[in-house]
């Protein structure tokens, strides 16, 4: 079993540690992160500029690789061969707050997975739900035992090609989780504000900042989920079409217009 492990968050991140040191225990840790942070970077693919791959060490001292490259790229180069053995599995994790609703777009750590999913692996994304001024010092090690068992059972039971998980689990002593709840996306409400500020030179500059996002917590969600202290399971996929609108749209009956008419 050859296990890729990436993140978001740099090969440094503590999360990334715990997540490959309780992943040793199923098989080969093959660790590919990128040299920085990447947090909100999406789904980015490296075209106009070479990938640099740079061996590292995680803070256990067992080694890693390191790239300038994004969380998608770290799958895709894993993917495309620079290791010479094949990879069976990508987690991507474990990152250090949720990625709910909508964040799975902006995720660095979700679209890792989904890379993975579009070359054909079972990708899984890990997120832990920390408050936004959580101690330096996290346990990373229970969501960590949680990625183990998830993908013990995606390894047995397989996911359909298209299909990747995108796992949040809530930040509670161990105890206390209420088990785990499959889901789907919720509703994430951002309180985003652009903040114009002026440069000492006198020129504006903006930043889009704001309070952290919240969320509805309906049940059968990601957000329901975790306020009700359960791990949430959401299989996302590779496919994005909206079938209910392919059916809508076709009977709008569009026609091209003839030039000049
Ligand atoms: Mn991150």
């Amino acid at each position: 079993m050859h296990i890729l492990l990436t993140n978001d968050d740099g090969v440094s991140a503590p999360g990334l540690l715990a997540l490959a040191q309780e992943l040793r225990k199923l098989g080969k840790v093959t660790v590919l992160a990128p040299d920085h942070n990447w947090s909100a970077s999406g789904h980015t693919k490296t075209l106009h500029r070479p990938l640099r791959v740079k061996e590292s060490v995680l803070a256990d001292g067992t080694p890693a690789w390191t790239t300038d490259g994004s969380p998608s790229d770290c799958v895709g180069l894993a993917v495309l061969g620079f290791f010479p053995d094949k990879i069976d599995v990508v987690l991507a994790g474990i990152n250090p707050d949720a990625n709910l609703g909508h964040d799975v777009t902006y995720s660095g750590t979700v679209m890792a997975a989904m890379e993975a999913a579009i070359w054909g692996l079972p990708g899984i994304a890990i997120s832990l739900d920390l408050p936004e001024n959580h101690p330096v010092l996290v346990d990373f090690a229970p969501a960590a035992r949680i990625a183990l068992q998830i993908t013990r059972a995606v390894l047995e039971r397989g996911l359909s090609k298209s299909v990747f998980l995108n796992v949040n689990v809530p930040n509670l002593p161990e105890a206390q989780l209420q088990g785990f709840s499959i889901t789907r996306l919720g509703l994430r409400i951002y309180r985003d504000a652009l903040d114009r500020r002026q440069d000492p030179r006198g020129r504006p500059y903006y930043w889009i900042g704001g309070e952290a996002p919240s969320g509805v917590p309906e049940e059968g969600t990601d957000i329901g989920a975790l306020a009700q202290g359960a791990v949430s399971i959401t299989p996302l996929s590779t496919d994005l079409t909206c079938y209910p609108a392919i059916q809508d749209m076709s009977r709008w009956n569009l026609e091209l217009e003839q030039p000049g008419s």
